[in-house]
């Protein structure tokens, strides 16, 4: 089987140089031009032997374009605060969304785990559409290179909070989360993996983690948004398999296995889980629960009714999980004009890509 080569580190690169009949430092250089340089394609590698690359070129990797195992840009929406949202092609005619978020010497790049997704969360533009496939390695990593290449900036921060579930492709998200560290010089802590929930998943997310990546040190955020079962199965029906006390009995035993801090995504939704009582139950749910809660105000998208928080809410709903001790931040909307809610650009799009796609 030939995989493309991005998101193999330096002994594999080095492997497969050998197996294809070069020398290891022929793994070394490759591995140069796919981090450090950033090719995009194996006939800019100029270093290694033309008849080589040639011989390549006749054995095309499966899953990809060609060996380097990047995407094509089909679409660049640029908002006035510089947040940079990607629409990039896969070789099998699909499209994700990747956003680079500039602020104060930071470059967060948002990346997709899957296209689509299954989870159907109401208030998510990708949930409408329905799973297409998981991501792979290469497919993740190469988001975080697109971006790289873009925006001309070294990127200090992954969030997994693009389009999918990283907890239905755990092991292309380690896998690539490795990469970053190993091969890009990303440390862990920069990293931040959401999740809404999956049944069982999240101590096994702890433990491979740790025999992956021998540590756990990046974010684990889960999406939680209601402070109860019957308002989270409203707005998340997924939630319906997978209870609230399980769910947080889960984290706690993630917290056990890592060491590290849950955090907490709680999407406001203008008079449905906004208000004062919201917040105070929420804060009883948390009790004695080591945790930060990031509010995150609605980005309105087109087929639903939902309404945005008002700004008095947002606030009110902050101060009162201050006042019982919660630790909370609250997200600050960027590129509002691009398309900002996840899922939404590619929306916009359908129809319209055909002609890129087909290549
Ligand atoms: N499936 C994962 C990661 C992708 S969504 C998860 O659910 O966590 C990343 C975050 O964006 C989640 O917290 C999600 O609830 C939030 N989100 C989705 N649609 C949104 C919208 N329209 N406005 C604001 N936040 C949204």
């Amino acid at each position: 089987m030939s995989q493309p080569l991005l998101g193999l580190g330096l002994k594999a690169l080095e492997a497969w140089a050998q197996e294809h009949g070069q020398a290891a430092f022929r793994g070394r250089q490759l591995h140069d031009w796919l981090y450090a340089k950033g090719a995009r394609q194996l006939a800019e590698v100029s270093v290694l032997p033309k008849g080589f690359r040639e011989q390549l070129a006749a054995q095309p990797p499966e899953g990809a374009f060609d060996w380097m195992g990047r995407s094509r840009e089909l679409h660049r929406s640029v908002a006035r605060d510089g947040t940079t949202k990607l629409l990039l092609g896969t070789h099998d005619g699909l499209s994700i969304e990747t956003v680079g978020i500039p602020a104060e010497g930071r470059l967060t790049v948002c990346v997709s785990s899957q296209v689509g997704c299954p989870m159907a969360c109401r208030f998510c533009a990708t949930g409408k559409g329905g799973l297409q496939r998981s991501l792979a390695v290469h497919e993740i990593v190469d988001q975080v290179l697109s971006v790289r290449e873009v925006m001309e900036q070294r990127p200090s921060h992954v969030v997994f909070m693009g389009m999918g579930e990283p907890l239905l492709n755990i092991e292309a998200v380690l896998a690539a989360i490795d990469c970053l560290c190993t091969d890009l010089g990303m440390a862990q802590r920069q990293i931040t993996v959401s999740t809404v929930g999956v049944p069982r998943t999240l101590p096994r997310l702890a433990e491979l983690a740790l025999e992956r990546l021998g540590r756990a040190q990046f974010t684990l955020a889960v999406s939680l948004h209601a402070p109860d079962q019957r308002l989270r199965e409203e707005l998340i029906p997924t939630a319906h398999a997978y209870p609230i006390e399980d769910l947080l009995e889960d984290c706690r035993r993630y917290v056990a296995i890592t060491g590290r801090r849950v955090s907490f995504e709680y999407i406001l939704l203008g008079g449905l889980n906004d208000q004062p009582r919201h917040a105070a139950a929420l804060a009883q749910l948390l009790r004695g629960f080591q945790s930060h809660v990031n509010l995150i105000p609605y980005n309105p998208i087109a087929e639903e009714e939902f309404q945005r928080p008002t700004p008095a809410a947002v606030d009110g709903f902050r101060r009162a999980l201050q006042d019982r001790h919660v630790a909370v931040s609250v997200r600050a909307s960027r590129g509002l004009d691009a398309d900002a809610a996840c899922g939404q650009l590619r929306r916009r799009l359908e129809g319209s890509l055909e002609p890129v796609l087909a290549r």
